[in-house]
Formats: structure tokens, C-alpha cells, sequence
């Protein structure tokens, strides 16, 4: 058998160029294998623009990408309380899409790096590897034989789940006529917001300057809203929370993240591995995905170059985290908690850093437990207990999920 390539990887986002970079990288472990990267044509597969925030200490890889960074957050209780803590030797990082696919292209090309306009239909094992499947932007078919394919495609259905809600939101990207910005400080959590039904909702604040910032409206909560509702939201955050006057709105942003305790696949065949979000790199209690994926991807990329099997490669969230998020999505769920006062709680009476390395899963055993005594024990504890009694189920595909 001819391979038309060692690795072809599916889809250019987050996941997709990460691992290829890694893969192909000259300073690598061993010799880089031959790559093919994937990307669907403008059009409906095609992932929007977004902006992936994250932390970590001191300098990293994208530093030099980065749009903003932060040694301070905010978050507010909903009747107004304020904590406004430094992240002490971590910074809170915001890296806007377009620039990382930019760089991320420009030196995979130099590489000698492939990326091919095909919409992928199928990616499926083969004697040996496997095989991707797909059109181009005319309809063409054609078909890509590597020894491994990593697919980053979203999969059209939610792993069965004892619990499923969505992290949904939309952001403007606005410039106001005043001041209106602490450009020092973003805000993580502003429960100011009106709460849904069910689940809970909150404003985040990303400042670039005194006059411009990305301003989004969040919910926890089992479905999306319309996009009027979205616009609405937004509207009354921006003018009846934080009151920011005279603006213009420059872009948008919205997204869909599930949050589940289900278990994504690392795999939909003996030779395809799944990466990125399609691969469980979401942290369930947060969304937060960007900095998750870098490990996954660091691994895999590892074990890809040196030949050791890739089911040797961790999980990327442990079972502690994913047992402490299972817990707490379905305390949110049930509204045995309420979510902006056990948010506002854990960030007033845990350190910043430590908060943000519990929800990186970096935090130890003790740690967690000192943190699990400053949630409401008894709600955490019935639905701790309940868990194991509940079905697992499939949910409903998602709207508008990329
Ligand atoms: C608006 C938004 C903001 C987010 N902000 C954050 C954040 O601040 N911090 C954080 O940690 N996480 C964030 N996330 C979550 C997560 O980091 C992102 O979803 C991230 O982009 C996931 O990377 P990925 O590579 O797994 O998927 P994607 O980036 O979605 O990449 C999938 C790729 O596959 C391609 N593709 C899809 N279908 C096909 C097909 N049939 N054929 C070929 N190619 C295909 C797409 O074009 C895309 O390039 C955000 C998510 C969204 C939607």
C-alpha cells in the first residue's frame, strides 16, 4: 500500500493545526512524519472566528499572538459583590482565532505542510490505516490514504449523559464614546445578569482598552436561545448592568459548548483518533478547551513520532475531574445549587490561582477537598449520591454547534 501520508488531520481549528505543528515540528522527538491537513471550504462545516481564552504561568507558545493578558479577574455576585483578585504568577491570556490560523498556516507551509480545501465525509479504517473521504468546494470527490487520521470534526450527536447543558453565548466586539473600561481587568463572571428558569447565566467583559472591549452574555443551561434573544440579552447587559453608554457594535461572536459528563470516544477506529473538543478535551463544569487541547495534542504528537501506541495516552481530563464536574452539572442542573452564588462563593474564599488550577485539573487531592468544603456540602452531597441511580442518555443533536 502507497500512503499518501503518515498522519492526515481533519479539520484546521484549535486541535487540528496544534497537532500538526507538533507533529511536524523540526525540534521534535524523532524524525517528523509526512502530514496532511484537512479543512472544509468556506461553508457550513467551516468553524466561525472565535476567541479562545486561558491561563498558565509566565510565558508560553502563542505569546506572541496573543490579542490581551491579564494578572487580575473580576467576578460579580448578583446583587453587586465584587472580587477582584490577582491570579498571582498566572496569566489569564485571550488569543483571537484568525491570528493563530494565520501563524499556525504560514509555518506549516513552510514546512512543506499540505493543507487541502476537502469537505470530510468519512474517515474510516483501512488494511493498515485508514482512509478520509470527501469533496471539494466544486463537488469533487477525493480520497486522502495515510497510516493514521486525528479527526477534529464536531460528531453530529452528545455522548449518553446522566447530565447535558450547554454553555451558549454571544459576544460583541464594541467601542464605546466614554471610558468605560478597566483595560487591567477582565471580568470572569458577572451574575448581574437576569437568571434563567433553569441553569444560570452571567456577563464576561474581555477589556482592550478604556473603549473597547468583547462584551458576551453566558447561560449554563439545557438549551440555545434565538438570536433576538441573544441580541437582547447582550443589549441589557451592556446598558443596564454595566451602563456603557454611547457604543458601536464591531462583530460578533457566538458559540455552543456542550458541557456533559458522557464520555467522548478517543477513537472511531483502530487508526482514527479523535482530538480536540470531538475528543473530549472540553472540561465539562467550564467549557474551557483551548489550554486542554494543547496537552492532548502535545501527547499525541509525542507518542505519533516515537511510535508508541496512542492508547497510552492519558485521558486528557482524570477521573477526579470529571467525577468532581459530574457532581457539579448535575447540582446546577437540578438547581439543588444556585449557580452565581456558588461561583461568586468559591472565587471570594479560594485563592485565584489555585481556583484556576482546579479548574485546569492541576490541583491536588487536599486541595480539592479544601475547595469541595467551600461548595454547599449537602446539595453536592445528594447529587453525588443520586448519580449512580440515574440513566445515561443521548441527547438531542445541538443547533448551530462548531
Ligand atoms: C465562540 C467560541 C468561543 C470559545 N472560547 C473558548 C475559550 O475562551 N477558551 C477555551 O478554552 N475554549 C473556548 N471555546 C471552546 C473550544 O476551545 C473551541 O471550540 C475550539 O475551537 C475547539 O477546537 P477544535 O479544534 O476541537 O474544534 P474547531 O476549532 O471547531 O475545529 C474543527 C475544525 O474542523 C473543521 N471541519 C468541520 N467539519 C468538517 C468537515 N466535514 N470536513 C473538513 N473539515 C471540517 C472546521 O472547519 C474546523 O476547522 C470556544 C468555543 C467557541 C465556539
Amino acid at each position: 500500500m502507497s500512503w499518501d501520508a503518515d498522519v492526515t488531520v481533519v479539520g484546521a481549528g484549535a486541535a487540528g493545526l496544534s497537532l500538526a505543528d507538533r507533529l511536524t515540528d523540526p525540534d521534535g522527538p524523532a524524525p517528523a512524519p509526512r502530514v496532511v491537513v484537512v479543512e472544509a471550504p468556506a461553508g457550513p462545516h467551516r468553524a466561525p472566528d472565535r476567541t479562545w481564552c486561558y491561563w498558565e504561568a509566565g510565558d508560553g507558545p502563542f505569546d506572541d499572538m496573543l490579542t490581551a493578558s491579564w494578572a487580575r479577574l473580576r467576578v460579580y455576585g448578583s446583587e453587586g459583590h465584587l472580587v477582584d483578585r490577582t491570579t498571582g504568577p498566572l496569566r489569564y491570556k485571550m488569543l483571537r482565532s484568525q491570528r493563530f490560523t494565520t501563524v499556525m498556516r504560514q509555518r506549516l507551509r513552510a514546512r512543506g505542510v499540505e493543507v487541502r480545501r476537502m469537505t470530510v465525509d468519512s474517515a474510516l479504517d483501512t488494511a493498515g490505516g485508514a482512509e478520509v473521504r470527501g469533496r471539494d468546494a466544486a463537488g469533487q470527490q477525493s480520497v486522502i490514504r495515510s497510516r493514521w487520521v486525528c479527526d477534529s470534526r464536531p460528531p453530529p450527536y452528545l455522548p449518553a449523559a446522566r447530565t447535558t447543558l450547554l454553555q451558549h453565548f454571544r459576544g460583541w466586539f464594541v467601542t464605546t464614546l466614554r471610558p468605560a473600561f478597566d483595560p487591567a481587568v477582565p471580568v470572569l463572571m458577572d451574575f448581574r445578569t437576569p437568571q434563567p428558569a433553569r441553569g444560570l447565566s452571567f456577563g464576561y467583559v474581555l477589556p482592550l482598552s478604556p473603549h473597547e472591549a468583547l462584551v458576551e452574555y453566558t447561560e449554563f443551561s439545557p438549551s440555545v436561545l434565538s438570536a433576538n434573544a441573544y441580541e437582547s440579552a447582550v443589549r441589557h447587559y451592556c446598558d443596564e448592568v454595566l451602563r456603557l453608554g454611547e457604543l458601536r457594535v464591531l462583530s460578533r461572536e457566538q458559540g455552543v459548548i456542550p458541557m456533559t459528563d458522557g464520555r467522548f470516544p478517543r477513537r472511531s477506529g483502530r487508526r482514527v483518533l479523535l482530538i480536540g473538543g470531538a475528543g473530549g478535551a472540553t472540561r465539562p463544569s467550564t467549557g474551557y478547551t483551548f489550554a486542554a487541547i494543547q496537552r492532548q495534542t502535545e501527547a499525541l504528537a509525542g507518542a505519533l513520532r516515537t511510535g508508541l501506541p496512542p492508547d497510552g495516552v492519558p485521558a486528557v481530563h482524570g477521573r477526579r475531574a470529571r467525577a468532581m464536574d459530574a457532581v457539579l452539572l448535575r447540582a446546577l442542573d437540578t438547581g439543588r445549587v444556585e449557580g452565581g452564588s456558588f461561583f461568586t462563593r468559591l472565587f471570594s474564599s479560594v485563592p485565584t490561582e489555585r481556583m484556576l488550577r482546579f479548574l485546569d485539573g492541576a490541583t491536588t487531592p487536599w486541595e480539592d477537598i479544601g475547595i469541595g468544603m467551600r461548595t454547599p456540602v449537602l446539595p453536592m452531597l445528594l447529587s453525588l449520591v443520586e448519580l449512580p441511580l440515574l440513566p445515561r442518555t443521548v441527547p438531542a443533536a445541538v443547533p448551530g454547534r462548531h
